[in-house]
């Protein structure tokens, strides 16, 4: 969420709902637990500044060589979860980390 409370442009949509989940151990309550609805980014207004990527606590956003998404229609810019899961395929290995990080 920090990803689209932070976007300039607003341009971050994203839906969920709360659904119960079965306990974790036998005679435990009912979890509660966050369903995602919606993830879409409207690339027509993004202007790539990178604040989403850098935001993200888990390292969920990640850059993509790839910039040619072109549409005859502008609404087809919206990219939802499935399109945007598509682009996955381009984004290149993480960079070891140097000696000594992540400790
Ligand atoms: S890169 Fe695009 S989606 Fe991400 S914060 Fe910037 S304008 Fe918003």
């Amino acid at each position: 969420m920090l990803c689209s409370r932070s976007c300039p442009d607003w341009c971050i949509y994203i839906e969920g709902h709360k659904q119960l989940a079965p306990p974790r151990r036998a005679g435990g309550k009912p979890r509660q637990v966050n369903h995602l609805d919606r993830f879409d980014i409207d690339y027509a207004l993004c202007m790539y500044c990178g604040i989403c990527v850098e935001v993200c606590p888990f390292d969920a956003l990640f850059w993509s060589p790839e910039y040619e998404y072109s549409e005859p229609k502008i609404a087809d810019l919206l990219h939802d979860k499935a399109k945007l899961g598509e682009w996955m395929e381009t984004v290149p290995e993480a960079p070891d980390l140097e000696a000594g990080a992540g400790k």
